[in-house]
């Protein structure tokens, strides 16, 4: 199957209201562009190296996201143009976002990463951790960040009653953070949860924004 047919049979299965977040990274600059010309216009990396020198190639109307972890000293390199970063999980992190997106003149729409797989290799948040930070002084204090929602990814799992309970478990986190912070701000709506293997249990459970990778480009080849 080619990328423009991997694309089209995934984005006719996606209802209204959820985003297809083609994940490329490891994938050649012409890859990405054979899905552009499919009308793909929203994309993500998770090496902030690797998305600001992809970037300059192509074509100014994709939407970046990022979605790795995201070293301090590395906000620089994609805080002139990324749209959304999927993945932050302290403060520190976020002030950085804050300073670098001033530097820019830009306001840098965030998601809080939460932890909700059994690993322990997942980075994330807990529910715990996500209020300390929503309700210090520091956070009210940044002007150029605005949290869009949250993000997280289940366990690595054949079993998929496990990977629905995960899923479950993020919109309850949606929901009580919107309830009890965002209430009044309707930039806080996006749940970030689902990959290729497991995005339609996402989906069925309230995803708003799918990152898949392999089900488009086919498996990534680390060299
Ligand atoms: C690589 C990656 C994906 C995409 O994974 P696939 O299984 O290839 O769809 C999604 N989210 C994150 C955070 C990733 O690092």
């Amino acid at each position: 199957m080619s990328i423009a047919e991997n694309l089209h049979r995934i984005t006719k299965t996606l209802p209204p209201g959820v985003k297809l977040v083609a994940v490329s990274k490891t994938h050649s600059v012409e890859e990405i562009m054979e899905a552009y010309q499919t009308g793909q216009r929203c994309f993500a990396e998770n090496k902030a190296q690797e998305l600001s020198a992809k970037q300059p190639l192509l074509p100014s109307d994709i939407e970046w996201h990022f979605i790795g972890h995201l070293q301090s000293n590395k906000v620089k390199y994609i805080a002139p143009f990324v749209s959304l970063i999927h993945s932050v999980d302290s403060l520190k992190l976020l002030q950085v976002i804050d300073k670098e997106a001033s530097k820019n003149g830009r306001t840098i729409s965030c998601l809080l990463q939460f932890h909700i797989a059994e690993e322990d290799t997942k980075f994330g948040l807990d529910i715990e951790e996500a209020e300390e930070i929503l309700e210090s002084k520091a956070y009210r204090e940044l002007k150029n960040i605005s949290i869009a929602g949250i993000m997280g990814m289940a366990t690595f799992t054949d079993d998929y009653d496990q990977v629905r309970r995960e899923f479950r478990h993020l919109k309850a986190i949606f929901d009580q953070l919107k309830g009890k912070y965002f209430a009044h701000d309707p930039a806080f709506r996006e749940i970030s949860m689902g990959m290729s293997d497991d995005y339609e249990i996402a989906v069925s459970e309230g995803s708003t924004l799918v990152r898949i990778g392999s089900s488009i480009f086919g498996a990534r080849i680390y060299t």
